[in-house]
């Protein structure tokens, strides 16, 4: 399968070419020729899958087709996301593939001034990526126009359900022309979702992506069994010791985050802190510093990482585990994204045993585990099924998870 073969036009094809793009992802080959055939989507995929560029290619494709010359932009196509830097990085995408062709893309997002974007509304775009809540009040003000909308991108649906804009998105609906095509991307589908999909779809057609593109086959796990006092003692020795030139390391709380920050900072490991409770120049800021080496360390909550696309991110580390067990999933496809392997550390304490079983249930096989030398946890932990062997003899008979000893590799030269 190849991009050409999907139908897109010479001005993309060269604009994926540019990007290093060789072969569609699953999810894209799948996707793309519903979108141009017409028909509604309600794809199940993840950040990582490349499904970005699965709704942005065809919809550009669709909007230079019949674009009306010499006029204004009008509003075309919306694209609504959960999250200020998931929107950015979209309309990112958006510019990059549709570089070559004579497309504008807008970006509305709370937390930054409302001036500028109405200015940019004002001149007219055929995209537009929003947030839900600025697009609203815009909405309110009449400062969007949105009788043209024909195409209509719900992203990370999961994710703005957990964020509580189900709501927000039925008001932004009911202001939508009916005649129109709707994408639904999540990763999971609860009931809300599917009765919203219900409510504004018509007869989607229904694509999952296979979790296990993003999680086995392209990524390194490991888990080390290690106190949680010493959690912060043992990721400065890994960072150090396996010489990880850039690492994003999940925290569960914004709290938690800045002084693990703060601490790997004074141990001499320059780390940035990306969270909700941050200014939007102070995420970007952190983010840029993060991309350009300045800081080897970027320290993220779950919320905060949503949608952050940096590339070829070598490893990325559960500090603690996530209370969600489909949160691990999203945590480590920041690594091994798009055909690069990754590296995904867990630091996992006795008291998390309970979600790494979670996780362990969600993924359907074990994570390795390694017990780091030097750090090696008060309690040691083997975690087996029901029925294996007794206690003192871990890991026999099932073969389901090991506890090895993990002593890191000497530094290469
Ligand atoms: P997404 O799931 O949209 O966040 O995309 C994940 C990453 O994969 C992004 O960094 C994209 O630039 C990259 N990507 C998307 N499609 C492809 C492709 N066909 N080949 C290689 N990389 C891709």
């Amino acid at each position: 399968m190849s991009f050409s073969s999907l139908g897109l036009r010479a001005e993309l094809l060269q604009a994926i070419t540019e990007e290093g793009y060789t072969v569609p992802t699953p999810v894209q080959s799948q996707t793309i020729p519903i979108v141009l055939s017409g028909k509604d989507v309600m794809a199940g995929a993840q950040t990582g899958t490349g499904k970005t560029a699965a709704f942005a290619l065809p919809i550009l494709q669709i909007l230079s087709e019949n674009r009306p010359l010499g006029r204004r932009p009008r509003l075309r196509a919306l694209v609504l996301t959960p999250t200020r830097e998931l929107a950015a990085q979209v309309a990112e995408s958006f510019k990059d593939y549709g570089r070559h062709l004579p497309l504008t893309t807008g970006l509305v997002f709370g937390g930054v001034g409302i001036g500028p974007q109405i200015e940019q509304l004002r001149r007219g775009v055929d995209v537009l990526v929003a947030t839900p809540g600025r697009l609203l009040d815009h909405a309110g003000q009449k400062t969007v126009d949105l009788s043209a909308v024909e195409i209509l991108v719900l992203d990370e649906g999961d994710r703005m359900l957990d964020m509580g804009f189900v709501r927000d998105i039925r008001r932004i609906i009911n202001l939508l022309p009916k005649l129109r095509r709707n994408l639904l991307f999540s990763a999971t589908f609860p009931d809300e979702i599917r009765r919203l999909a219900e409510d504004m779809m018509n007869s989607p057609v229904r694509i999952d992506i296979e979790r296990k593109t993003l999680d086995a086959d392209l990524v390194n796990q490991r888990v080390h069994p290690v106190d949680r006092d010493k959690k912060r003692a043992a990721l400065s020795h890994l960072i150090r010791s396996e010489e990880w030139s850039q690492v994003l390391v999940f925290a569960r709380t914004k709290h938690g985050a800045n002084r693990l920050a703060d601490q790997l900072t004074r141990d001499g490991l320059p780390a940035a802190a990306i969270h909700g409770n941050k200014s939007q120049g102070a995420r970007t800021m952190a983010l840029s510093d993060f991309k350009t080496g300045r800081a080897r360390i970027l320290v993220a909550t779950d919320l905060a990482s949503r949608g952050l696309d940096i590339e070829q991110l070598p490893c990325v580390v559960n500090y603690e585990l996530p209370q969600v067990p489909e949160d691990y999933v999203h945590r480590i496809g920041r690594t091994g994204r798009a055909g690069k392997t990754g590296l995904a550390v867990s630091l996992v304490s006795i008291e998390e045993h309970g979600m790494l079983l979670d996780i362990e249930k969600l993924l359907q096989h074990d994570i390795p585990q390694e017990v780091i030398i030097g750090f090696e946890p008060a309690v040691p932990f083997v975690i087996r099924p029901k029925n294996a062997a007794a206690p003192g003899r871990p890991g026999r008979g099932s073969g389901r998870s090991t506890v090895r000893s993990f002593s890191p590799s000497p530094r290469r030269r």
